[in-house]
C-alpha cells in the first residue's frame, strides 16, 4: 500500500472537512461529509464512472488533510470558509458574487422610508425583490411614488426640517417631515405600498374602493376622484403582471442544464405568485456532480446578504437537504423550504428554469464564437501580429492641464475586466501637454508591466498620429517588440459641393506601419468593437476627473465657512462623507463629529442654512 492509501486506511469516520492536496501542497479540492473516511475512499475506490476532470484530479493527489468538527453543520459552514479562502481549483466558484438591488421599507420607523439596498439585513425592515434589473427597479419606484407618495428620502434629510422639500411640492411625497400628514393615515399609505409590493393588488384595489365610496359619501369629491385615479393606475398594473405561481409566496425557481464542459444554472425569481424576472449563471463543470454544483451555488449565492424568499426550488436533491434549509432559515429568520417538485405546477416553473438555463448557456457560446470571430477579423483587417485577445485602452482627460489623469482599461477576450482597470494622477507634466501626459502614463505602465511580465496583445490610444507616435517611442525605450499599437481618432470631414457643404465625423484608424489611416466603415462590427473600447477609456478618465475635480470643489466650499480650519473640514468631511451630508445634518449630528464643539457646530449649521436662503 502506498502512502496515500494508508492516508486513506487512517482518515477518522467522524463528520468534518478535507483537502485535497498534490506534490507542491497547494489545493486542489475542499469537501465535507458526515463520515469523512467514507466519502474520501468512495473516489479512490471507484474511478469507473467517474469523468475525466475529477480522475485528473485524482491523479494530482498526493496528500490528504482532514479537520474533524463535532457536527455535520459544523462540517458545511467550515467548508465554505476554507473555499472562500483557498479558492481550490476544483471547487466552483460563482463569479457573480454582486448583490442585485432590493427595495427596503424600513418598518422600524414611524415615517418609514423606501429606499433601494443591495444588502439585505436582519432588521425589521421589510425587503422587496430582487429586480433583475435596475431599469425594472426605476420602473416601480417611479410607479409607487406616483401611485403612493411615500418618503424616500434619507434620514439626515429628514430630520430637523422647517419646510418640507421639493418632493412634496411635486405631489411625490406627503411631507410627514414636517407635519403635513399624521402617523396614522402615513403608516395607512406604507401599509398599501406593502400590499402592492407583496403583489396583492386586488386586495388593495378592493380597499381603495371603498374608501373611495366613503369619500364620496361624505362629498369629498375631489379625494375621491384621485383614489379613482390610483385604481386605475394599479389596475393597469395588474394587466401586465402574469401569475405564474398559484400559493402566492416568494420562490428562486432555479434551473440547470449541461452543455459540454459547462454548467448553466437560471434562477427564476417569483414575488406574490409573480414572475418578476430571472438571472443566469455559468461555471466550468469540473467533473463535478450537479448535486454539489447545486450545493455549492446555493451557498455562495445566498451567503452575501441576499433576499432569501420562502421556498427554493431545485431539480435534484442535494446531500445536506436538511443542513442547507437549516442555514438559510436562521438566516433568513424565518422557515425556508428548499424542494425537489416531482410534478404540479412547481415542476412546471423549474422546467421552465431549466429550459432558461438552457437557453443562456446556448446564447453565451454563440456569443463567445461571434467574440472570437471579431477578433480573428480585427487581426486580419488591422494587420496585427496576434489576435487582441488582452487588449489595454488609454485616454487622457484634463481641464487646460488640470487635475490631468490617464485612464487604462483591459478587456479580455473583447470583454471588459474591471478588476484590472487603472487609474493615473499626472505628476510629471505642467499644463495642457496631451503627448507629454501619454507618454508619462505609458511610460508608468509599461515599465511595470514588463517586471510582472504582464503585457497586453494590442495597446489602443484614444487620438491620431500623434498620440501613437508617442506609444511608439515608449516601446522603442523598454524594447517591447511584441506587442501592436493602434489609434482611432474621430475626424471631421467635408463632403459635397461648395454649395451643398455636408460636415461629418469620421473614424480613423492609425497603424504605426501603414501610411493612410485605415478606414472600416461606420458599420464594421470591428469599428464598433474598437469604439467600444475607446469609449470605455474615455468614460473611466472623465470619471475619475471629474472625481478630482469635485473633491476640489467639496474642499473649496469647506474653506468658505468662517472659523473652520482645516482640521474641521477634514474631519467633517471624512464622518459625514459629502458636503452633501454635512449641509443636511441636524445640530445635533453636527456636534456628534470629531473635533467639533457647541461654537463650531453653531457656526456651520448657520453657515448652510443661510446659503439655502
Ligand atoms: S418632503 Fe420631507 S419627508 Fe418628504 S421627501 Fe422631502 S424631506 Fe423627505
Amino acid at each position: 500500500m502506498n502512502l496515500l492509501g494508508q492516508k486513506i486506511e487512517s482518515l477518522p469516520t467522524s463528520p468534518g472537512v478535507y483537502l485535497f492536496k498534490d506534490r507542491k501542497g497547494t489545493i486542489l479540492y475542499i469537501g465535507k461529509a458526515g463520515d469523512i473516511k467514507h466519502r474520501v475512499s468512495s473516489y479512490f475506490q471507484r474511478p469507473v464512472g467517474k469523468d475525466l476532470k475529477t480522475l485528473a484530479m485524482l491523479e494530482k493527489v498526493t496528500d490528504i488533510d482532514t479537520l474533524v468538527t463535532d457536527t455535520e453543520k459544523e462540517a458545511f459552514i467550515l467548508e465554505n470558509l476554507l473555499i472562500k479562502e483557498h479558492h481550490p481549483r476544483y471547487n466552483i466558484k460563482l463569479r457573480d458574487d454582486k448583490n442585485y438591488p432590493c427595495l427596503r421599507l424600513s418598518m422600524e420607523e414611524d415615517f418609514p422610508t423606501l429606499t433601494v439596498v443591495r444588502r439585505i439585513k436582519k432588521d425589521e425592515s421589510l425587503y422587496f425583490g430582487p429586480f433583475p434589473s435596475a431599469t425594472s427597479l426605476r420602473e416601480t419606484l417611479r410607479l409607487i411614488r406616483r401611485l403612493f407618495p411615500i418618503r424616500t428620502c434619507r434620514n439626515t434629510k429628514f430630520s430637523g426640517r422647517l419646510r418640507p422639500c421639493i418632493n412634496y411640492g411635486m405631489g411625490r411625497c406627503a411631507g410627514p417631515c414636517c407635519g403635513k400628514i399624521d402617523r396614522e393615515h402615513y403608516r395607512e399609505m406604507v401599509h398599501q405600498v406593502k400590499m402592492f409590493l407583496e403583489g396583492k393588488n386586488k386586495d388593495l384595489v378592493e380597499g381603495l374602493k371603498k374608501r373611495m365610496e366613503e369619500e364620496s359619501e361624505q362629498l369629498h369629491f375631489e379625494k375621491a376622484a384621485r383614489i379613482r385615479d390610483q385604481i386605475d393606475d394599479i389596475e393597469h398594473v395588474i394587466e401586465k403582471q402574469k401569475m405564474v405561481s398559484s400559493d402566492f409566496s416568494d420562490q428562486d425557481v432555479i434551473g440547470s442544464h449541461r452543455q459540454d464542459h459547462r454548467i448553466a444554472i437560471y434562477s427564476l425569481f417569483i414575488r406574490g405568485g409573480k414572475l418578476l424576472g430571472g438571472k443566469g449563471f455559468t461555471f466550468p463543470s469540473k467533473g463535478l456532480p450537479d448535486e454539489e454544483i447545486l450545493s455549492s451555488f446555493l451557498h455562495q449565492y445566498y451567503r452575501e446578504g441576499k433576499f432569501i424568499p420562502e421556498q427554493i426550488l431545485i431539480p435534484k436533491a442535494i446531500p445536506e437537504h436538511h443542513l442547507v434549509e437549516q442555514w438559510l432559515t436562521e438566516w433568513k429568520g424565518k422557515r425556508v423550504r428548499i424542494l425537489v417538485p416531482g410534478r404540479g405546477d412547481k415542476k412546471h416553473l423549474l422546467q421552465m428554469a431549466c429550459e432558461n438555463a438552457k437557453q443562456f448557456v446556448l446564447e453565451k457560446e454563440e456569443l463567445e464564437k461571434d467574440e472570437e470571430m471579431a477578433l480573428k477579423a480585427l487581426r486580419e483587417k488591422l494587420h496585427l501580429k496576434k489576435v487582441p485577445r488582452r487588449i489595454e485602452a488609454f485616454d487622457i482627460s484634463n481641464l487646460q492641464g488640470g487635475n490631468a489623469v490617464g485612464s487604462m482599461v483591459f478587456f479580455k477576450n473583447g470583454k471588459p475586466d474591471r478588476k484590472r482597470y487603472r487609474h493615473f494622477k499626472i505628476k510629471t507634466i505642467e499644463g495642457a501637454d496631451d503627448y507629454g501626459m501619454m507618454y508619462e502614463v505609458l511610460l508608468r505602465r509599461y515599465q511595470k508591466a514588463i517586471g510582472m511580465n504582464d503585457l497586453p496583445d494590442l495597446v489602443l490610444l484614444d487620438g491620431g498620429r500623434g498620440q501613437l507616435n508617442v506609444a511608439q517611442e515608449v516601446c522603442n525605450e523598454l524594447k517591447m517588440k511584441d506587442i501592436d499599437l493602434v489609434s482611432l481618432a474621430k475626424e471631421r470631414v467635408v463632403e459635397g459641393s461648395r454649395v451643398s457643404r455636408l460636415r461629418k465625423t469620421e473614424e480613423k484608424i492609425f497603424h504605426p506601419q501603414i501610411k493612410d489611416p485605415i478606414l472600416l466603415g461606420k458599420h464594421s462590427p470591428i469599428l464598433h468593437l474598437l469604439d467600444r473600447i475607446r469609449n470605455e477609456a474615455h468614460r473611466f478618465a472623465i470619471t475619475y476627473h471629474k472625481k478630482l475635480r469635485s473633491r476640489e470643489t467639496i474642499k473649496s466650499v469647506l474653506r468658505e465657512i468662517p472659523g473652520i480650519g482645516k482640521m474641521r473640514q477634514t474631519a467633517l468631511l471624512k464622518y459625514f462623507g459629502s458636503v452633501e451630508k454635512i449641509k443636511e445634518a441636524t445640530k445635533e449630528e453636527l456636534s456628534k463629529a470629531p473635533k467639533m464643539n457647541r461654537k463650531s457646530t453653531q457656526i456651520v449649521y448657520q453657515f448652510f442654512r443661510k446659503r439655502e436662503e
